[in-house]
This record gives C-alpha cells, structure tokens and sequence, in this order.
C-alpha cells in the first residue's frame, strides 16, 4: 500500500494516508497533487506521492498531534515547578540526558530548578536517585492556554 503525504495549505507536511483516502481527497476537491509519480496517472490524476490540501487546517485540533515542543510550554504545563522537589523551576530538565540521546520531547522533559537540575547532572533519575513527581505527558493546547 502506498502511502501519500498530505501537505497543510502553508506546505506543512499533516500526515500520511493511502493511496485510496489520498484520490478521494482529489475527488473532493480537499486536496490538490503536489509531487506525482512521473508518467503514471491513477483516473485522471497524476499518480500523487504528495497531496496538499486546498485550505489551511488548523491542525492541532483536528488531527490531535499536540502541540510542538517548546521550553515554556514544558514550564506552562508542570505549572513551573520542579519536577522533583516542587520548587520553583527556571530550567528544563532532559529526563534521559541530551548527552546520551535524550531528546525535546514533551515525556523527557519537565520543569526543574537549578538545585535539582545541577544534582542529577548526566544521570537519569534512578541513576540519580532522584524520584519525579509528574508523569510528562504531552499536554493538550487546553492545558497550555489555561494557565
Ligand atoms: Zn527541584
């Protein structure tokens, strides 16, 4: 089965879907061929590897990705406190640490102060021995926009 980016409106790359779902989209006129396969045509259309949509969606409430990562929307949801001691946080802790391929994810970061940041160091938190008080999760735009 072939899979076929949908492009946003603004060229943001949305999702992948198939072949299928991607012509019914062309049939509907929601989508138009972005980048086709050369010289093969699926119906009328060019045989599409990359579809765009014709109008913007706003994609964070219709496919439900999240919203993307970010230094204050980590503070923003852990309400900017440490994730370990529940002080106020002023820097972001990477739960497995970036020196060891840890990455900007929402779930391997949290809030954390400079006391408990400096303390776990190039550590996870069991290594550490350091407990966190929160499950990072990926937090909804409700929630970074309440608070
Ligand atoms: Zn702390």
């Amino acid at each position: 089965m072939t899979a076929v980016l949908v492009l946003n409106a603004d060229l943001g790359p949305l999702h992948r879907v198939t072949l299928r779902h991607a012509v019914r989209m062309l049939l509907r006129e929601v989508a138009v061929v972005h980048e086709s396969e050369p010289d093969r045509l699926i119906g009328v259309y060019p045989m599409p590897k990359v579809v765009r949509l014709v109008s913007y969606v706003v994609t964070r409430w219709r496919f439900g990705n999240g919203p993307a990562w970010s230094r204050a929307g980590v503070h923003a949801r852990d309400g900017r406190r440490c994730g370990y001691c529940g002080k106020d946080a002023t820097t972001i802790d990477h739960i497995l640490p970036r020196s060891r391929g840890g990455r900007n994810t929402w779930k391997n970061t949290v809030a954390a102060c400079t006391v408990c940041n400096q303390r776990k160091g190039d550590r996870t938190p069991a290594e550490a021995g350091m407990v966190l008080r929160v499950q990072p999760s990926v937090p909804t735009w409700h929630a970074l926009t309440q608070r």
